[in-house]
C-alpha cells in the first residue's frame, strides 16, 4: 500500500455538530439562540434536515393531554426500559418534551392534529398509559423536519452536506477540538477546528441486522468516534426491533415498517404453512401480545426454519377489511404497495426489523461527555431508554436533548480556549481514511457487509445465547482484520464503495461493543433475551454494561458494570401503577 498525497482544508467554527437530524437541528437553533453570534457548522453525511431517520417518525410522545403528566410519561418510560435507564435522563426527557413540542408549533411553525375542540389530538404508541403522540397525520417527521429546517435557514449556520466526520480531534490536553470530516462530493478531508463539538449522529446499532429499518446512511459512526475517543458507552446490548418490517427478498424495500397498529386491529400472524403460530407463544393474548414478545417469537419461528423460503412470516391482514385498511390504513397499503404487495388482498412476508440502537455514550442531563467541550445527543446518547425503547420517546430524545446540547455547547464555546491538536494524528487518520482507495487485491465492502448483517440477524439478534455470541465476537474479529484489508476502486470523489468501506469500520466496531456487552449481561431483560439465562434478574443485574475502549483499539474493551440509580422510581413501586400500561395497545389517528 502506497500512503496517498492528500491535501487537507482548514475551516474554524466555534461549535461543530455531527449531524441533521432531529438532535443535530435542535442543537443548532439552540446554539444559536444562545449565542446569536457563535459561528456554528452543521456536518451532515447526508442532506441537511433531510437525512436519518427524525424524517420518517409518525410521533412525539409528550405529556400534554389533561389526564397526563410528565411524571406518568417518566414512570411510562422507565417501566418500558425494565428500570435500566438512567432516571434523571429519563427525568429530563418527559419535563421538557412539552415545551419542545410547543416551540415546534409556536417557533418553528409545526403544524400538529387538533381535534374539534382545537386541542392536540394525542393518540398512544403501545403500552403508554396515556395518549400522549403528538402527531401530524402519519408523517410527523417530515412536518417537524421541513419547519426545523426553514428556522434555521433563519438563523443561518453553515451547513456542510455530504461531509461525514472521521474522527473527533482532542488538544494537547485531550479536551475536544474539532472534527476530522470528508467531503464526499469532492472527496476531500477538511479539519473543522471547533471550540465545542455536538455528536449527533443518529446511533447505528439497529443497521447491523438484516432486516433493518433505519436509514441507510447510519452505520453506528458518532458511536465509533466517541468510543475511539476514550468515552464510556452503555446498553450497548438492547437493539429495539419491531415486529413487523416487510420482507421483499433482495431489494432495499426491506425493512419498511408496517405497523404494530395492524396487529391491534385483527391482522393475524402466520408461518410458513398458514398457521397462526402465536398460538404456540401466547395462546391467550396471541396477536395483542406485547410488541417484544411478538418479535422474539417471529425470530424464533424463522429460526427454527418454519417461516417462508425468504426467511419471513406473514402477515395477514385480510380479518381487518378492506375497506378499513384503504381508510385507516392507507399509508401502510400504499407502502405494501411499493413492495409489490396488496396488503388488503394477501398475506406479506414481514420479520422483526432493528429498529434503533439503544445504548450509546454515557452522558449526564445537559448532554455533556466526559471530554470537555464535548457533548452527544439523540441516538448516539446512551440511558434514556434502558433495556426497551418506547415508541415517540425516540425523536422526544433527540429534541429534548439536541437542544440542551446546544445551548451547552454554546457557553462551552464562549468559555473555552482550545489548545493545539496532534497534527500526526491528524494525518494517520487522513491516511487510514484513504488506505482502501490504495490497496489492491482486497475483498469488496459490500460483500463484508451482507456477511455482518447476517451473522449479527443469526448469533446476536433478538434472542442470543454464549456460544452464538462466542461465534460473533470470533467471527468479528476475523471481519474486522478483513475491513483493514478492503480494496476500492478510485477516485476519492463521490465514491459510494470506499464511503461503504468507511461505514463498516465503524459499523464492525460497534458490533463487537454489541457482542461484548450481551455476553456480558447474563440475564433476559427487554430486548436482550438470553435463552441460556431465560428470566429477568433484578437481584444481580440492575446495572448497566459499561464498555471503554483498551489502549489497543483492536483489543476487547474493559467493561465495567454500575448500579442503576433506583431514586426516583422502584421496580416495587412500579407495580401499584403498573399493571393497566401491559395491556394497553397502540391507537391510530
Ligand atoms: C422508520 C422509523 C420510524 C421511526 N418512528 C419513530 C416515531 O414515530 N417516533 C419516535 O419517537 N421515534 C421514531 N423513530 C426513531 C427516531 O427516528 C430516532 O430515535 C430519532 O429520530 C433519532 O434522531 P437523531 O437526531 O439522533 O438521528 P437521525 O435523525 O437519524 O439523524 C442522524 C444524522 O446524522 C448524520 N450522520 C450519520 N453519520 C454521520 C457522520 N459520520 N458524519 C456526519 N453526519 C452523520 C445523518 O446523515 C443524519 O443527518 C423511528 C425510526 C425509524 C427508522
Amino acid at each position: 500500500m502506497t500512503a496517498p498525497q492528500v491535501a487537507v482544508e482548514t475551516l474554524e467554527v466555534d461549535v461543530a455538530i455531527i449531524g441533521s437530524g432531529g438532535a443535530g437541528l435542535m442543537a443548532a437553533i439552540h446554539a444559536l439562540r444562545a449565542g446569536p453570534a457563535l459561528r456554528v457548522a452543521i456536518l451532515s453525511k447526508g442532506a441537511v434536515g433531510r437525512s436519518g431517520c427524525s424524517i420518517m417518525v409518525q410521533g412525539y410522545n409528550a405529556a400534554l393531554g389533561a389526564d397526563d403528566s410528565p411524571r406518568l410519561h417518566f414512570e411510562d418510560a422507565v417501566r418500558s426500559g425494565a428500570f435500566l435507564a438512567d432516571q434523571e435522563l429519563v427525568w429530563a426527557l418527559a419535563s421538557d418534551a412539552p415545551a419542545r413540542v410547543r416551540e415546534l408549533e409556536n417557533a418553528a411553525g409545526c403544524y400538529f392534529d387538533r381535534t374539534a375542540d382545537g386541542s392536540l389530538d394525542l393518540a398512544a404508541f403501545p403500552g403508554q398509559t396515556r395518549n400522549r403522540k403528538v402527531h401530524r397525520g402519519h408523517e410527523t417527521g417530515i412536518e417537524v423536519m421541513g419547519r426545523l429546517r426553514d428556522l434555521l435557514f433563519r438563523l443561518g449556520p453553515l451547513e456542510l452536506a455530504d461531509v461525514r466526520a472521521l474522527e473527533l480531534l482532542r488538544d494537547e490536553r485531550g479536551e475536544a477540538a474539532g472534527v476530522l470530516a470528508l467531503d464526499l462530493r469532492r472527496g476531500i478531508p477538511i479539519v473543522v477546528r471547533a471550540r465545542a463539538v455536538v455528536v449527533a449522529a443518529g446511533g447505528g446499532a439497529a443497521s447491523l441486522y438484516r432486516v433493518a429499518t433505519p436509514a441507510r446512511e447510519k452505520s453506528g459512526d458518532g458511536v465509533a468516534l466517541c468510543y475511539r475517543a476514550g468515552l464510556e458507552l452503555r446498553d450497548m446490548e438492547f437493539v429495539q426491533f419491531l415486529s413487523v418490517g416487510l420482507v421483499a427478498s433482495g431489494s432495499k424495500v426491506t425493512g419498511v415498517l408496517l405497523e404494530e397498529a395492524l396487529r391491534f386491529a385483527g391482522a393475524h400472524l402466520l408461518d410458513g404453512r398458514g398457521e397462526r403460530f402465536m398460538a404456540r407463544h401466547d395462546p391467550e393474548r396471541m396477536e395483542r401480545a406485547p410488541r417484544d414478545d411478538i418479535a422474539k417469537a417471529m425470530y424464533a419461528e424463522i429460526l427454527a426454519g418454519r417461516g417462508t423460503p425468504f426467511g419471513a412470516v406473514l402477515l395477514d391482514a385480510r380479518p381487518i377489511g378492506r375497506t378499513v385498511l384503504e381508510t385507516r390504513f392507507a399509508d401502510l397499503v400504499a407502502r405494501a404497495r411499493s413492495a409489490g404487495r396488496d396488503l388488503a388482498g394477501e398475506p406479506v412476508p414481514v420479520a422483526p426489523a432493528s429498529h434503533i440502537g439503544i445504548g450509546g455514550v454515557v452522558i449526564d442531563p445537559s448532554s455533556a461527555t466526559a471530554i470537555a467541550g464535548l457533548f452527544v445527543a439523540g441516538e448516539d446518547a446512551g440511558g434514556v431508554h434502558g433495556a426497551s425503547w418506547q415508541g415517540g420517546n425516540g425523536i422526544a430524545e433527540s429534541t429534548v436533548f439536541g437542544a440542551r446540547a446546544g445551548e451547552a455547547a454554546a457557553a462551552a464555546a464562549g468559555d473555552r480556549r482550545i489548545q493545539p491538536s496532534s497534527d500526526a494524528a491528524i494525518a494517520d487518520a487522513v491516511r487510514l481514511a484513504f488506505a482502501p482507495l490504495t490497496t489492491v487485491d482486497g475483498p469488496s465492502p459490500f460483500t463484508l457487509s451482507a456477511e455482518l448483517r447476517e451473522l449479527m440477524w443469526e448469533r446476536a439478534g433478538l434472542v442470543r445465547d454464549e456460544a452464538g455470541l462466542a461465534a460473533a465476537a470470533a467471527r468479528l474479529s476475523e471481519l474486522d482484520e478483513r475491513v483493514a484489508t478492503i480494496a476500492v476502486p478510485g477516485p476519492a470523489r463521490a465514491n459510494p464503495a470506499w464511503q461503504e468501506a468507511l461505514d463498516l469500520r465503524s459499523s464492525v466496531l460497534v458490533a463487537r461493543l454489541v457482542v461484548e456487552a450481551a455476553r456480558v449481561r447474563r440475564e433476559s431483560r427487554g430486548m436482550h433475551t438470553r435463552t441460556d439465562h431465560p428470566e429477568r434478574d433484578d437481584r444481580d443485574w440492575l446495572r448497566t454494561v459499561v464498555l471503554r475502549r483498551a489502549d489497543d483499539l483492536a483489543a476487547p474493551p474493559t467493561i465495567e458494570t454500575r448500579p442503576i440509580v433506583l431514586d426516583r422510581l422502584r421496580p416495587d413501586q412500579a407495580a401499584e401503577v403498573g399493571a393497566a400500561t401491559q395491556a394497553a395497545g397502540a391507537t391510530r389517528p
